[in-house]
């Protein structure tokens, strides 16, 4: 049987179920299986190890998963791809597929119930773009038991992740993932191999979880809000966005400076040229006066 991927067979499928794009779910499958083989070789799964897929849409690298990993588990929120996945994914008896929007999903319940047993467990997906960044950041923030993450997803979000200071893509997505995770982007992908093919290019990232963070924090919460805040408006200085964008920060705007100036900050740098460690270093000593 040919791979799901391959043009002839996905239009087979998608002609025998009758089945209908739907954009608002970020449905565009991949029609080349050289793009599957690469992405699962980066996720370096072997036949101990369990997977995790995100929208597996007809099997196209569920399929690739399941021939590779131990076990994979994939969550797609499209009920009307279920009777299809029955069919295409028949062959393999070490795949889970659940009907759930995996934003909504308790993880680690679905970890420990799916892959006892199995200790080292990667995330593999073409993601749905709408919500690639929700996704990613649920998937470090409830601080899962993943070895890494392989993802498909928008280059220009892929850039972002992987930013570093200094440069136009570096925000405080680059920094949220940067604390979690060490990213790299392994491939850029054209349009083409995608059915429908979508506006923007692609780009297949891998995210290897750190074991311990970065950087030392008193309040993890609040080191976010001050990057957040540091990054409001790109074009003004720290000193102009910390005063206008944290809570009370106006009236806090000597106390700011101060902050600064210990942690050997210039005022009048912007937030995308702060490495992570100065971050960390400011959020701290906010905290222990404002925050
Ligand atoms: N893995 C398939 C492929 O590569 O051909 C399909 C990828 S397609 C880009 C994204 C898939 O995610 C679709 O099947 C879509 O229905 C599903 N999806 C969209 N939002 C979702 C959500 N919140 N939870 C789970 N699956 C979702």
């Amino acid at each position: 049987m040919k791979d799901i991927a391959t043009p002839s067979r996905t239009n087979e499928i998608l002609k025998k179920y009758g089945f209908t794009f739907k954009k608002s779910l970020g449905q565009n499958f991949l029609i080349d299986p050289n793009i599957l083989t690469s992405i699962v070789r980066y996720a370096e799964l072997d036949d101990k190890k369990g997977a995790i897929e995100i929208g597996p849409g007809i099997g196209a690298l569920t399929e690739h998963l399941a021939r590779t990993a131990k076990k994979v588990v994939a969550f797609e929120i499209d009920q009307r791809l279920l009777p299809i996945l029955d069919e295409t994914l028949a062959p393999y008896d070490n795949v889970e597929v659940l009907n759930q929007d995996v934003l909504k999903a308790d993880l680690k319940n679905v970890l420990e119930e799916q892959f006892a047993g199995i200790e080292d467990i990667m995330v593999v997906a073409n993601l749905p773009y709408y919500v690639t960044t929700p996704i990613l950041m649920k998937l470090l923030e409830e601080e899962l038991p993943l070895e890494g993450i392989v993802v498909m997803l928008q280059k220009e979000v892929g850039d972002r992740i992987s930013a570093k200071p200094g440069t136009k893509s570096y925000g405080s997505l680059s920094v949220a993932i940067q604390y979690y995770s060490e990213p790299e982007t392994v491939m850029t992908v054209p349009k083409t191999v995608f059915n429908p093919q979508p506006n923007v290019d692609s780009s297949v990232i891998r995210l290897k979880m750190r074991k311990t963070p970065p950087v030392e924090l008193d309040d993890s919460a609040y080191f976010f809000t001050v990057v957040r805040a540091c990054f409001g408006q790109r074009r003004k200085t720290i000193l102009n966005n910390l005063t206008n964008n944290l809570e009370d920060g106006k009236k806090y705007k000597k106390e700011i400076e101060e902050a600064l100036q210990s942690t050997n900050i210039d005022p009048k740098r912007r937030g995308e040229t702060l490495t992570i460690e100065e971050f960390a270093l400011l959020s701290n000593t906010l905290k222990r006066t404002i925050g």
